[in-house]
């Protein structure tokens, strides 16, 4: 079912082996992948996508960033263009294909190239686009001192928990993050903590770790779904529970979640010190866990 590229491909040699792309049936050099100017995805942003770190070339929680992208799909009523096994093996192959050991998989599915008119086409024809580039780790200096955030007002839409492509109102609040130098943006919406701006939340008060539940506010993060495992595991005191700009504000820990931040603590928030302005206890101790669950899945545990 899937094209092979023939050897030798065009450009006269094979591509360096990092620019490998799956488009559409094809691998090729990233520099080749060409979509046409009428994809609903340049037109409309009509699409979703993924992102999927790969430890040691192990796809990290694979099926669960699956079972997403299907659950993506369905949202926008797009049917999922190929198997869960169709899947595994095109990421499979260009995990293969890169030259580093630790990866970010993007993965990306629009409703295809159409004439342009808002309602769907009759008979789409999805593009399908898996790409990689290498991952580094979360820098020591910066796990360890911890990040600015600033809170800003969620301007996003009603169904967050879409891992669209549309990405603009995120763009504009990471922008507006970055300009106030700061990392990430903790939105809020009608007073209560939704997630970040690319990311998850999670507050540490008074030794209770909690994190918003899941609705059509957020995304429901992969990251996120591990810490609240592995804290359950762990006999962490957790509840899933809205979290008020005041509490938040006075909690003693703060952290992003997402599969490039893995956990992040906030230790300056709107430029105040969060608790004592250093990454605290209960984040330490959901790292070493985390650390833990990354050293079994690049020795082959299921990840
Ligand atoms: N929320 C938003 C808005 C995001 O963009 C992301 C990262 N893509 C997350 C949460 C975290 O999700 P994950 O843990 O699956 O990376």
């Amino acid at each position: 079912m899937i094209a092979r590229p023939p050897s030798g491909a065009a450009g006269g040699g094979p591509a360096p082996m990092s620019e490998c792309v799956y488009l559409n049936g094809e691998y090729l050099p990233l520099s080749e992948a060409r979509v046409p100017v009428l994809d609903r995805g340049f037109m409309f942003g009509d699409g979703v996508y993924e992102v999927i770190p790969a430890y040691a070339r192990r796809p990290f929680r694979l099926q669960h960033h699956l079972q997403r992208l299907d659950a993506s799909l369905h949202a926008i009523r797009l049917d999922n263009p190929l198997s869960f096994a169709d899947w595994d093996e095109i990421i499979g192959r260009v995990i293969a294909e890169h030259p580093a050991s630790d990866q970010s998989i993007y993965v990306q599915v629009t409703r295809g190239p159409a004439r342009r008119d808002h309602g769907f086409p009759a008979d789409p024809q999805p593009t399908v686009l898996v790409m990689s580039s290498a991952l580094s780790d979360v820098p020591e200096a910066v796990a360890r001192e911890g990040v600015a955030a600033v809170t800003l007002p969620d301007i996003r839409w009603g169904r967050c928990d879409i891992k669209a492509i549309t990405l603009l109102p995120n763009i504009l609040l990471r922008q507006q993050a970055l300009d106030a130098g700061a990392a990430e943006a903790i939105l809020l919406r009608e007073g209560r903590v939704t997630e970040g701006a690319a990311s998850n939340v999670f507050v540490v008060i008074g030794g209770v770790l909690i994190t918003p539940p899941k609705s059509r506010h957020l995304l429901p993060g992969i990251t996120r779904d591990l810490v609240v495992q592995l804290a359950q595991a762990h006999q962490v005191s957790f509840r899933e529970g809205e979290i008020s700009e005041a509490e938040l504000r006075g909690a003693d820990e703060v952290w992003l979640t997402s599969s490039t931040k893995e956990i992040l603590p906030v230790t300056r928030l709107d430029g105040l010190p969060v608790g004592d302005g250093t990454p605290g206890p209960l984040w330490e101790t959901l790292l070493a866990l985390y650390q833990a669950y990354k050293r079994g899945l690049r020795r082959g545990s299921p990840g």
